[in-house]
C-alpha cells in the first residue's frame, strides 16, 4: 500500500530547467512505489550560493508512497542521474536536477543521509510557497501551521509560471 504522505521539492536550472521539472514528476509519478497525488505550478526563482548562474525553476509535489525515508531518497537520487546530476565540489552550485525530500508524514529524522523535515525549508520561499499552493491548511511536523512558517520567511517574490504541468503523462 502506498500509506506514506510525502513532500519533495524539484529544482533545476541548466539544460532546459522546465523541461528536467516536468519531466522528473513524470519519472516520480511512473514509478510503482508512488503515486503523485497534487502539483503545485513551476515557480522561478533566483539562486542561493553563487549568483553566477541561471535562475532556478522549482516546484513541489505531494506524492503516496510505499517506500521508506531512505528508499525514497534512493529512487529521487536514481533519478536525478538520470538527468546526468553531477555532484561538484561548489554547495549550491547549477544543476540538471535536485529534487529533495521535504517531509516524511510527520516524521523527524537525522541520520547521516536524511533530515527530515528538510533542514533548508522554513527559510526557503520556493519550497513554502509551492506547498502552501498544494494544501495550505498544511501542519508542519513542529505543530505549527505551514502559513505561521511563511509568515517568518522572507518573501522577495517568486514567479509563478502558468503552464499546466502535465505529470501524469507517461515519460519518453
Ligand atoms: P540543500 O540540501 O541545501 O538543498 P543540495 O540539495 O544542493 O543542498 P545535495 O548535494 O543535493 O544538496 O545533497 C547533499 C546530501 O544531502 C545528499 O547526499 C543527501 O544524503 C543529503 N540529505 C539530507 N537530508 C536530505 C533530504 N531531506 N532530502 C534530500 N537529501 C538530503
Ligand atoms: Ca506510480
Ligand atoms: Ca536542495
Ligand atoms: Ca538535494
Amino acid at each position: 500500500m502506498l500509506e506514506h504522505t510525502v513532500f519533495i521539492g524539484l529544482g533545476s536550472n541548466i539544460n532546459s530547467p522546465k523541461q528536467q521539472v516536468i519531466q522528473a514528476l513524470q519519472e516520480i509519478h511512473t514509478s510503482k512505489e508512488i503515486f503523485v497525488q497534487a502539483c503545485s505550478h513551476l515557480y522561478e526563482s533566483v539562486p542561493m550560493g553563487p549568483q553566477d548562474q541561471p535562475n532556478f525553476i522549482n516546484a513541489v509535489c505531494k506524492a503516496a508512497t510505499s517506500l521508506s525515508p531512505s528508499g525514497l531518497l534512493d529512487k529521487l537520487q536514481e533519478i536525478e542521474s538520470l538527468h546526468n546530476r553531477v555532484r561538484t565540489a561548489e554547495k549550491w552550485g547549477p544543476r540538471t536536477l535536485d529534487l529533495d525530500v521535504l517531509m516524511y508524514n510527520q516524521e523527524k529524522i537525522s541520520n547521516e543521509r536524511l533530515i527530515l523535515p528538510h533542514y533548508g525549508m522554513h527559510e526557503r520561499e520556493f519550497v513554502l510557497i509551492p506547498m502552501f499552493e498544494i494544501q495550505p491548511d498544511l501542519i508542519m511536523p513542529d505543530g505549527r501551521a505551514l502559513a505561521a512558517w511563511i509568515s517568518q520567511c522572507e518573501l522577495s517574490g517568486l514567479k509563478r509560471h502558468n503552464d499546466s504541468v502535465d505529470y501524469k503523462s507517461i515519460a519518453a
